[in-house]
């Protein structure tokens, strides 16, 4: 079997940093054979070795929200949802590489067009394109009146029932559903969908074994989501003081996604007004964040399409006031457990999938170290490495 030894300076497991032993991993296939001791050992086993020296090794990072043929460095990128798919293809392709690039070796992805995603994932699996193994929700269902620049509208809960069973036989690895808008609007953050409509979706999908996820901001909406047992809360910008206590006494995760109300550069391609209204309504949402941080709910982070650019997102949470090992979590050890693949990744251990990224600095000292990823390795197979090393 292949083997490859990659030895590091540091290596952080996705929970603590190895002491007392060399930072070097054996990987065998795709898998990891040993770390550590154990793996320095062996080398003189090793088929070929991968020298990160002045690297920290850790875990690939996964985005727990993200939309492959979303790009938010398009002008009016979510009118550009729009686009012949052929397009969106093409684009989703490239972003997919972006991710990867950027240490991201797993994406959750919560929508696209046309079943798009699941061409891309049996593609990445099959190693005809570079991307992050993917999760699919394929289409993102919203109200005909509602919210979801990349969903389609259905409505009535027969309806629904027909649309999840569409999806499942599509591929769907988990549905999602649009609840409320993406701001505090003149009538507040309405539900745009009804409680039978929710309770059907969920009983279908639950019944077929998958997860729901859910675009809500806050509002009734929310109330709903977690009275009806919906598994994950994405955005949860507008929670109140009474829901985030709701939510760390109850079973349902929470995904981050703070780009769109604070990196610059995507305010700036936002349409219309849209960049004004959210500044207008940014501190509120960053108080929300803070509370939410340190409580006690599960939460982990996505890009929301922002491709390469987790290591902001997890700079924002930080900013928020998490410490940067619980944000590391954030996309890292917690997010594998989100996403239901806690057994093969989110941590450098013997036995999981060998998904390895080598950054530059100690990102428990300082996040921005995810910016400065130099390798990437992803179920065993190099996809980025160190120019000046080879
Ligand atoms: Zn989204």
């Amino acid at each position: 079997m292949d083997t490859k030894l990659i030895r590091g300076k540091t290596l952080y497991d996705g929970e603590k940093y190895l002491k007392g032993e060399p930072a070097t991993l054996m990987i065998a296939g795709d898998r990891i054979l040993s770390v550590g001791r154990d793996a320095e050992d062996a080398a003189d086993q090793a088929g070929s070795v991968i020298d990160c020296s002045g690297q920290t090794l850790m875990p690939g990072m996964i985005d727990c929200h993200n939309h492959l043929s979303l790009d938010p460095g398009l002008p009016d990128y979510l009118l550009r949802m729009n686009d012949p798919l052929p397009e969106l293809t093409l684009r989703a392709v490239h972003t997919m590489e972006m991710d990867l690039m950027s240490g991201v070796t797993t994406s959750r992805c919560l929508g696209d067009k046309a079943f798009l995603d699941v061409h891309c994932q049996k593609a990445q699996d099959e190693v005809r394109i570079l991307g992050p193994r993917l999760k699919v929700a394929t289409r993102g269902i919203r109200a005909l009146h509602g919210h979801g620049f990349v969903g389609y509208a259905f409505g009535g809960p027969e309806n629904i029932r027909t649309v999840v069973r569409e999806n499942l036989l599509a591929g769907a690895d988990l549905i999602k559903i649009y609840l409320t808008g993406s701001l505090r609007g003149p009538k507040g953050l309405p539900c745009t969908f009804s409680e039978a409509e929710v309770q059907m979706l969920v009983a279908e999908s639950h019944r077929a074994g998958v997860t729901v996820a859910t675009h809500c901001i806050g509002g009734p909406g929310l109330d709903l989501a977690l009275k009806c047992g919906i598994d994950v809360i994405e955005h949860g910008y507008f929670m109140t003081p009474e829901q985030i206590d709701a939510m760390a006494d109850g079973p349902a995760w929470l995904v981050l996604t703070p780009s769109i109300f604070f990196t610059e550069d995507r305010l700036e391609t936002l349409h219309g007004n849209l960049k004004e209204l959210h500044l207008k309504q940014r501190g509120e949402v960053g108080s929300v964040m803070a509370q939410v941080v340190n409580s006690d709910i599960r939460w982990a982070i996505g890009t929301d399409g922002m491709h390469g650019q987790l290591a902001i997102e997890v700079a924002h949470v930080v900013g928020f006031g998490a410490n940067p090992a619980n944000a590391i979590a954030g996309v890292t050890t917690r997010a594998a457990e989100l996403c239901g693949l806690a057994q093969d990744i989110g941590r450098l251990e013997k036995g999981k999938l060998a998904d390895i990224i080598g950054v530059q600095g100690d990102p428990l000292q300082n996040v921005s170290a995810l910016r400065q990823v130099k390798t990437v390795i992803q179920g065993g197979r190099v996809v980025k490495a160190d120019p000046s090393r080879s």
